[in-house]
């Protein structure tokens, strides 16, 4: 499939909430398009594990289930934009914006560059499912490989397929994180919607469906 839709360029926003596929559709996607993954999320886990002063700062607020200040995530967007020439080619930004200051921000970051941007796509999800997906999550701790111990195990337990690293399950994805964060997703990130509906830049797609089903009627979509 990939090989028709190669030259397919989306500059995208991945909206939602935790859990609803958007790491998982952001991978499939770059496998296909070669798009750049923007994943905050990552960025942040990336610099708590270097123990940098942005790790040493941001993972209070992570491991709680709350925000990370719009003011250091908003950096670290802004400078992925001011030097990354890659991004005219397709991106999509994975868990930001977060809240409505930050989509205020990606505007002007945009306004600033001449990258582009085509539209956010929701990916509306329910409770239920979204609580089996994140409470069985497992994460390869040396290439960032996404398991389920149900949905998609890994053919060894605890071992990555890809790498052979170890798959860990991360400290925000039990039940009492993923409430306090579906909370903050509803009072903070939900309002974004909205914000990108009212310029007619909002797609939405049901996040419970599988991430491959989602990911083909997008391609296909595009390709008419
Ligand atoms: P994620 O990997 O997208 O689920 O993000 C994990 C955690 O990182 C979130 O629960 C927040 O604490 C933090 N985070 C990631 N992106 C942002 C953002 N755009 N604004 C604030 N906090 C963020």
């Amino acid at each position: 499939m990939a090989d028709d839709i190669v030259d397919l360029i989306m500059k995208i926003v991945l909206l939602g909430p935790p859990g609803a596929g958007k790491g998982t559709l952001a991978k499939m996607l770059k496998d296909a398009l070669g798009l750049v993954h923007i994943s905050t999320g990552d960025i942040l886990r990336e610099e708590m594990k270097a123990d940098s002063h942005l790790g040493r700062e941001a993972k209070q607020y992570i491991e709680s289930g709350g925000l990370v200040p719009d003011e250091l995530v908003t950096k670290i967007v802004e400078n992925k934009f001011a030097t990354d020439s890659s991004l005219k080619d397709g991106y999509m930004l994975d868990g930001f914006p977060r809240t409505v200051p930050q989509a205020q921000d990606l505007d002007k970051i945009l306004a600033k560059t001449q990258v582009g941007f085509d539209y956010a796509l929701y990916m509306e999800s329910t409770l239920p499912v979204i609580i089996r997906r994140l409470t069985g999550r497992r994460v390869c701790r040396s290439c960032g490989a996404v398991y389920h111990m149900v949905n998609r195990p890994s053919k060894k337990e605890g071992v990555c397929d890809s790498c052979g690293g170890e798959l860990y399950q991360r400290a925000d994805d039990n039940e009492e994180t993923i409430r306090k964060r579906m909370d903050v997703y509803l009072e903070n990130t939900l309002p974004i919607a909205q914000f990108y509906e009212a310029k007619n830049r909002l797609r939405k797609v049901n996040g419970d469906d599988e991430t491959e089903a989602i990911r083909d009627a997008l391609l296909n979509e595009d390709k008419k």
